[in-house]
């Protein structure tokens, strides 16, 4: 691999990066990498496309995107590639699918603690036997006992199972959630800023989406 040796010719960027675009155009119009991106992220997604383009160019993936950082142009052309991968509605419809499923496991792992009711099999036998100790202890000794948050994290649960279409709509707007809070409060009735009304909190600039962060 080179990064344009003084030895060698320089790399063809413009070809690479019309490489790149297509690679990016092509994935898509295809389903093969949502799957992927819907568990782990686009970034290994992005990762792949760079390897399959930059390895028989002999230029680096670093090196690739060195080049298009200083770049506005190529920059803003894969920047509005990667946006539309992660605007793809298949795509977003399951990252929402997978999210609902963790959320309800989180929550039942949570009800479990705070109650000493035992989850339900599936939930349980994600666990390993660390885990189920562990969890077992807290929720014997009755330490977590939450009189505030378990109604909470039963109507969570309840709506999951009886209207999951509703699940991480905001009960007061109807916005959808962004799914960052509902990872961190699975049981949130509302989205960050009607939470911010219900508590008499005055409101924020909006928090930006999340980046990519390659640029
Ligand atoms: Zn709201």
């Amino acid at each position: 691999m080179t990064t344009g040796s003084p030895e060698g010719p320089p790399p063809q960027w413009k070809d690479i990066h019309q490489s790149i675009l297509s690679t990016l155009d092509a994935l898509n119009a295809s389903t093969s990498w949502i799957a992927t991106a819907a568990t782990v992220g686009i970034e290994p997604v992005f990762e792949r496309v760079l390897q399959q383009v930059c390895g028989p160019a002999e230029v680096s993936p670093q090196a690739y995107i060195e080049h298009i950082t200083r770049d506005t142009g190529m920059r803003r052309e894969v920047q509005q590639r990667l946006s539309r991968l992660m605007e793809n509605p298949k795509l977003v419809t399951m990252r929402r699918e997978a999210q609902r499923r963790e959320a309800e496991h989180q929550l039942h792992v949570l009800h479990y603690v705070l109650s000493g009711k035992q989850p339900p099999e599936w939930v349980w036998t994600t666990l390993d036997e660390d885990q189920r100790e562990q969890l077992r202890e807290a929720a014997e000794s009755g330490e977590e006992r939450d009189d505030q948050l378990l109604p909470r994290v039963q109507r969570a649960i309840h709506k999951l199972e009886v209207t999951p279409g509703i699940y991480g709509l905001c009960e007061d707007c109807y916005a959808i959630i962004l799914l960052e809070r509902l990872q961190l409060v699975p049981w949130a009735e509302c989205c960050a800023a009607c939470q911010r009304k219900r508590e008499g909190i005055p409101d924020q600039a909006p928090q930006p989406e999340v980046p990519i962060t390659y640029f």
